[in-house]
């Protein structure tokens, strides 16, 4: 073949449509930003993350149960709320990415 994409594009009446249905398939990878081939899933890595203190909401959990006459009853819970961590920074990249990018948060040392 031997023809670049835009070639493709260009000569062949593939539809716009269709092209970006095509360009759906693959993805930048966005630390080495390859482009990485049709079937390979991405992985999303989270980069960093911070701390959160969710607050009390009163009545945020419904439960619905049946009773022993088998009626519908529904019971509201309250939500204590706390602390938590939430993702600040995540990037989309390739496998092999992925594996180093783990591989390097691994060898890191909290001291
Ligand atoms: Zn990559």
């Amino acid at each position: 073949m031997g023809c670049s994409f835009w070639t493709f594009f260009y000569l062949s009446s593939v539809s716009a449509s269709a092209i970006t249905s095509m360009l759906k398939l693959v993805f930048y990878c966005q630390k080495c930003s390859e482009l990485v081939s049709k079937g390979i899933k991405s992985i999303r890595f989270v980069e960093s993350t911070r701390l959160i203190r969710h607050p009390y909401r009163s009545k945020a959990h419904r439960i619905v149960y049946f009773d022993d006459l088998g009626k519908r009853r529904v019971k509201f819970f309250d939500d204590p709320g706390g602390l938590g961590s939430q993702i600040a920074a995540e990037i989309c990249v390739c496998p092999k990415c992925a594996h180093e990018l783990m591989a390097e948060r691994d060898s890191v040392k909290i001291e």
